[in-house]
């Protein structure tokens, strides 16, 4: 076909749209009209009819521009450039979009270097060779999965958009972009390992970091999630003499500046921006990863570096090895949970002896005198009898290995926080999403999410998705 008898048949066709269109907006008004004259018919039916009605022409708008897109593509190899030969028109795929099935005519070519058949449209589409769900459709999948169940996430999205799409290819797609999050999130982390690299991201962070010196707070916890990793070998487990384990940790931490904490008007607590991460892949995994994040969000500028924690080891060895030299602080709750063991176990669960005892050594742990409620402990340790003597001990020798982290006259003064309150909050919602009652996860399918999450909290989003915000130039 010559261009210009090309041109005729486009000019031809766009006619015949531009009069399709026309009708569709007569046809539209009068739809409408007719809910302007019901009288037990609102806005919400205009809307209704409006996003309904809208959709089947959105749909071809879409496949006629993506056609236009595919029939545009100079027919070379999209992996190395050279001109494809043996090409054939025609061949048709169908995707998934936001808006509809839409259908695609591709010319599949040749390519003698990478001896492959390629079909350069795909790849100017940027759609996948594998995979039915358009760029849009991916971003949906993976944006509703990683909050609820795929079966509501399936029923929400048809609610929302209109369009029909199955909880299973909506959880395979939701794992696709899952494993693409990973995948971005670990080539992220590994670039700061790199020192040219590192260089690279401090001076990024450097430019929005604040001109003043300021804290850096790490919060480290870690929460447990139910996996199906060991699903249908109970049985011969249990014969082996093994228990199944279905419970694994998920390490996680958050950073911000101290800065970045304010009060709403109501005065509860809020964080104006933070980094998260959390990962099935260990305490070395997460070492990596919060290192990275911490580097990302300024830890290199920091003139103070706080990290507020619960007592479990693995957490202070974390510290000792990335993050030397910062201000250690056991979470303040924790500690006085601690207080509250002894006093129960010497004088009683719920007595008015037990917080008689325990309130003044709260007071002290909190006024700074931690050698003093030391102090406390060890008398009482010498007059408690057998039942109670061990506990006591144990506890005594909890605050000793914590003393040089219950600073919290210090803490107070400086205006940081005493608690890991913030790293709690993100737990339970981590957990909102992943321990549903009956929800059991694999260790990998877990991880993609995880990962989905991270991209999405940290603001990483539009890496994962570029079109995101096209439609809106002030944020291209
Ligand atoms: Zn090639």
């Amino acid at each position: 076909m010559s261009s210009t008898a090309g041109t005729a048949s486009a000019r031809g066709s766009g006619r015949r749209y531009v009069s399709g269109l026309e009708a569709w907006a007569l046809e539209m008004e009068t739809t409408l009209a007719k809910t302007v004259e019901c009288a037990d018919q609102g806005m919400g039916h205009l809307e209704e009819q409006l996003a309904v009605g809208t959709l089947e022409l959105q749909r071809q708008a879409l496949e006629r521009a993506a056609q236009a897109k595919a029939d545009a593509t100079p027919p070379r190899c999209p992996v190395c450039g050279r001109p494809l030969t043996r090409k054939e028109r025609g061949h048709q795929r169908t995707v998934e979009t936001r808006f509809g099935p839409v259908k695609i005519q591709r010319t599949r070519g040749w390519c003698a270097r990478c001896k492959q058949w390629r079909f350069p449209a795909d790849a100017a589409l940027r759609l996948g060779e594998t995979g039915t769900a358009s760029p849009s459709l991916q971003e949906a999948a993976a944006l509703l999965v990683a909050q609820m169940p795929v079966a509501d996430a399936a029923a929400i999205l048809e609610r929302l958009t209109g369009v029909k799409c199955s909880p299973s290819t909506l959880d395979r797609e939701a794992r696709r972009q899952g494993r693409r999050a990973e995948q971005q999130r670990e080539q992220g982390n590994a670039a700061v390992q790199d020192w040219q690299r590192l260089v690279e991201v401090a001076r990024s962070a450097q430019a929005t970091a604040p001109a003043q010196p300021f804290t850096m707070v790490i919060e480290i916890d870690a929460w447990n999630i139910r996996e199906r990793d060991q699903w249908g070998q109970t049985k011969p487990l249990r014969e082996a003499g093994q228990a199944p384990s279905r419970w694994h940790w998920v390490y996680g931490a958050t950073v911000f500046r101290l800065d970045q904490r304010g009060q709403t008007a109501g005065g509860r607590p809020v964080i104006s921006e933070r980094g998260y991460v959390m990962t099935r892949g260990g305490v070395d995994g997460l070492r990596h990863m919060l290192w990275a994040e911490a580097v990302r969000r300024g830890l290199l500028q920091a003139e103070k570096v706080l990290v507020v924690a619960d007592g479990a080891v693995w957490i202070w060895n974390v510290v000792a090895d990335r993050f030397g030299g910062a201000h250690e602080l056991l979470d303040f709750y924790h500690a006085c949970q601690h207080l509250w063991t002894v006093a129960e176990a010497v004088y009683g669960e719920g007595t008015a002896e037990a917080r008689a005892w325990v309130e003044p050594l709260m007071e002290q742990l909190r006024a700074g005198k931690a050698a003093k409620v030391i102090r406390r402990l060890e008398e009482l340790e010498l007059r408690s009898e057998a039942s109670t003597a061990e506990t006591v001990t144990r506890e005594r020798q909890y605050f000793q290995s914590h003393q040089s982290r219950l600073g919290y006259a210090e803490a107070a003064a400086q205006g940081w926080p005493l608690g890991s309150g913030a790293m709690e909050a993100s737990c339970r919602q981590y957990q909102g999403r992943f321990k549903r009652p009956g929800q059991f996860w694999s260790a990998a399918g877990d991880e993609s999410l995880l990962a989905l999450h991270d991209c999405w909290r940290n603001g990483r989003w539009r890496q994962l998705f570029p079109h995101i915000g096209c439609a809106n130039p002030s944020r291209n």
